[in-house]
């Protein structure tokens, strides 16, 4: 069957999931449409509003270089074109002679935050069963992990909002830590607001961004801290709540534990003091922490929320830094409140359901943890295994990353929906470990800087050709339709799978059909946190044909009419009570004192998307902006000899990057910011820190210590 039909569906890229409607004209060939018309739909998070990105969304599916064949790199070392048989079976037979002779775990499964629900549940299903390896993590441990870890820590869940986004329009303060959501998701500009109206928007970032300045106008705050010392901030704020009596008491004796310790912890860090250690004036300090609170219910405000974004999580303080942002937002009463409340931005299209149906090292389908006896005979069950046949927990991402190639690490990788060339951190070191696989397998739509490396590259299907379902940031599950077909013999990863598994003698089934697979994800979830037992695609689409916006989980039985808003009666803990915990800093892993003079933050800019294998493939976004820059301030300029559009080397101990500087006064004159979508020399993962976060895993891209100089002539 071919199709080349109008259907509505969300964005590609951020985990916003702009409703959008597609109608491809008729094109040469049956199903592919010379051109996709893109019209943007009214739904609750984008209101019908969409960002260059979206607009343009639809020129990715029409790349000249789209992969439309699988290759095989042949005796020339070359990838040349070959058969899915082929293909298939090359694969098949090499993951099979690598684990005869190095053992299971020697191949390795790499996800992505942007695969659909049905397909990282099946990669899960897949690493575990058919290649019954441990090695399993995606790019969302680059992503979300902290927070994750944070939330799950402390409510004994992680739904990144749990709250509607709109919510927060209603709210008279939002503290906004490391998001610039007006460049990276514009839409989700319009719930600020109310609190901007209100004059109780507050941003924290090193740079004036885009979201920064929307806070800098007098009425709220731009907070701008010495780069790595966001949780100073925290324990500042939350020492002054205590110190001058803005706690809601009543809400903290009765629905937390743990605050006694956390006031223990926080009393060194006086706003004086915290000011010499992260440069924010103690004055604005008190200033924020007054404003927050009296926005706060328990002191007759309309509401508040902390949420975070990756410039704070993206940390080896990162679970730290988040678990200080609950405390506050605990302190002030401020989760399980409606109108109220703490989360976080997820960033990825699906970097909510990537991270619930097993793709996670740690985690198996319904956000279980893999080594909860319960959950894995339950799985199991699912699954028609043994329960002790499952692995148990693997490595994290970069851990996994870092043993590729390695005497007792895995030979092979398959990937899936991440370029780790560009976006890996340290990223020099993974490519090189990357070039000592014995096998290399890249699933994906173009021939990304990660596919060029790959020994078979498959070519997959993309979200206008597939059917599906994706969790946007608010755990609102909702449906990504098909359009038209895929070109040439790019085919899903669903049948990519199920082909492996038959090749290798696979002791499940895997579905190839997305509702069929949505059916079963949803048995394997019940009970969990993440319960989609009562969700199916049919709901889904009977959901919103009769106007409804999606189903939120958990969502446990099909009558069930999901759950909006987490908390509002208790916590998912053992005692129904969130729990607060201490924490302090103790800085960045790279000394920008005792190494470099100069900090390193990184970041998205409006055009572009991730590794930007997508965006900078779309003609309108490459032209708007093509490469990457060193955004520097013109006091640090001026004492480098550096002048506006002069190459830039930006050199940290892992490696170094070249761009062309950008002056401006919106950022530190100790920092200098890069955006992180481009290879090649302007690749400024060659230059970030791998260094990970205790808890999560987080590796520290937001912070590292650099010297910055003029780039000597060719
Ligand atoms: Fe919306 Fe994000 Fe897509 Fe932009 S990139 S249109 S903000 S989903």
């Amino acid at each position: 069957m071919t199709a080349a039909t109008s259907a509505d569906t969300h964005c590609p890229y951020c985990a916003l999931q702009c409703a959008m409607r597609l109608d491809p004209a008729s094109g040469a060939a049956p199903g592919r449409p010379t051109e996709v018309a893109v019209t943007p739909r009214d739904f609750p998070t984008n209101r019908g509003g969409l960002c260059q990105k979206g607009w343009t969304s639809a020129r990715v599916l029409t790349a000249p270089d789209r992969l439309t064949v699988p290759l095989v790199r042949d005796a020339q070392g070359e990838l040349a074109p070959s058969s899915w048989d082929e293909a298939l079976d090359v694969v098949a037979t090499r993951l099979r002679e690598i684990q005869d002779r190095h053992g299971r775990e020697a191949v390795a499964v790499f996800g992505g935050g942007g695969l659909t629900n049905e397909k990282a549940y099946t990669l899960g299903k897949f690493a575990r069963t058919v290649l019954a390896t441990p090695n399993i993590d995606y790019n969302g441990r680059f992503c979300m992990s902290s927070a994750a870890a944070a939330a799950t820590r402390a409510f004994g869940v992680d739904r990144g909002l749990p709250f509607p986004l709109a919510d927060l329009g209603g709210a008279d303060a939002v503290l906004l830590l490391g998001s610039n959501v007006a460049e990276t998701m514009p839409p989700a500009v319009q719930h600020l607001a109310g609190a901007r109206a209100a004059g109780g928007l507050v941003v924290v970032d090193p740079r004036r961004s885009a979201t920064a300045a929307l806070a800098d106008d007098g009425q709220g705050a731009h907070l701008q801290p010495v780069p790595g010392t966001d949780l100073v901030v925290l324990l500042a704020l939350l020492h002054i709540v205590w110190a001058e009596g803005l706690d809601d008491a009543a809400y903290v004796a009765e629905r937390t534990s743990g605050a006694e310790a956390v006031r223990r912890a926080v009393s060194q860090w006086w706003p004086e003091r915290a000011e010499t250690v992260c440069g924010v004036p103690a004055a604005q300090l008190r200033r924020v922490a007054r404003l927050l609170a009296a926005a706060s219910p328990s002191r007759g405000g309309r509401g508040a929320y902390v949420l975070t974004g990756r410039g704070v999580e993206q940390s080896t303080q990162g679970t730290a830094t988040v678990t200080a942002a609950i405390a506050l937002a605990l302190v002030l009463g401020l989760p399980g409140r409606v109108g109220s409340g703490y989360g976080a931005i997820t960033g990825q299209g699906n970097g909510q359901g990537g991270r619930e149906h097993g793709q996670k090292a740690d985690q198996l389908p319904g956000y279980r943890r893999i080594d909860d006896d319960g959950a894995r005979r339950h799985v199991a069950a699912v699954w028609g295994v043994a329960p002790e046949s499952l692995p148990g927990s693997g490595r994290p991402a970069v851990e996994l990353l870092h043993a590729l190639g390695t005497a007792d690490g895995p030979r092979a990788l398959l990937v899936h929906g991440s370029n780790l060339v560009v976006s890996a951190p340290n990223a020099t070191r993974v490519t090189e470990n990357l070039r000592s696989l014995d096998l290399l397998v890249v699933s994906d739509v173009v021939p990304s800087e990660t596919a060029l490396l790959a020994d078979v590259v498959l070519p997959v299907t993309q979200w206008a050709e597939e059917e599906g379902t994706m969790t946007s940031l608010e755990g609102r599950v909702i449906r990504r339709r098909r359009a038209l077909d895929p070109p040439g013999e790019a085919r899903s990863e669903l049948w990519v799978l199920a082909e492996l598994a038959r090749r290798l003698g696979s002791p499940v089934t895997l579905e190839t059909d997305p509702a069929e697979v949505f059916d079963e994800l949803a048995r394997a979830s019940a009970g969990g946190v993440a319960d989609y037992a009562g969700l199916s695609h049919e709901r889904l689409d009977a959901d919103e044909a009769g106007g409804g916006p999606g189903l939120y989980w958990p969502v446990p039985s099909a009558d069930h009419p999901g759950t909006p808003r987490l908390f509002l009666t208790g916590f998912p803990t053992p005692d129904g009570r969130a729990r607060m915990i201490p924490v302090d800093h103790v800085g960045p892993s790279d000394d920008v004192r005792a190494e470099a003079p100069v900090h390193l933050v990184t970041g998205r800019v409006l055009q572009h998307y991730q590794s930007g294998a997508q965006t900078r493939r779309v003609p309108e976004l490459a032209a708007a902006l093509d490469g990457a820059y060193v955004e520097l301030h013109p006091l640090l300029a001026d004492r480098l000899g550096i002048v506006e559009g002069a190459a830039v080397r930006v050199t940290s101990r892992r490696g170094d990057a070249v761009a062309p500087a950008r002056l401006t006064g919106r950022i530190r004159p100790d920092t200098v910011f890069m955006p992180f979508h481009w290879a090649g020399e302007g690749s400024v993962n060659r230059v970030t820190s791998d260094a990970t976060d205790p808890v999560s895993g987080m590796p520290e891209f937001k912070v590292c210590a650099v010297d910055v100089a003029p780039a000597a002539e060719p």
